[in-house]
């Protein structure tokens, strides 16, 4: 159940970025995760509420953008990958063995409620 570490290292993260914009309060966070990282979105979501307990990121909503695979192939350059598939181009099922993009997990976009001023 690795995915209650993420969320929590992710609502970290969220919280620096918020302090940084001087805000106090997050109403949403866009999360990319990869389709070939070995997080399941479904979990990532259900352990999200205990990580942001407590934190400016408690009533937040989170919004996941899965990002598919995306191989080099050799004969037709960057492809989108089918998992089934595994490491291979679609078009000619040539190895792709390296992995350009699908397998990140990272803070997208941080919606930071507009802060009361008193002034
Ligand atoms: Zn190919």
């Amino acid at each position: 159940m690795h995915e209650a570490s993420i969320a929590l290292s992710l609502t970290d993260v969220a919280c620096d970025v918020l302090r940084e914009n001087g805000g106090t309060r997050v109403t949403a966070l866009t999360v990319r995760v990869g389709e070939w990282s070995s997080v399941v979105p479904e979990a990532l979501r259900a352990a999200f509420p205990a990580a942001a307990a407590g934190t400016p990121l408690a009533s937040a909503r989170l919004n996941i953008i899965t990002v598919l695979g995306v191989g080099e192939c050799p004969e037709h350059g960057p492809v989108t990958l089918e998992l089934s598939k595994g490491l291979r181009c679609p078009i000619c099922d040539l190895p792709t063995p390296k992995l350009l993009e699908g397998d990140e997990l990272e803070l997208d976009e941080l919606e930071i409620a507009p802060s009361a001023r008193t002034s």
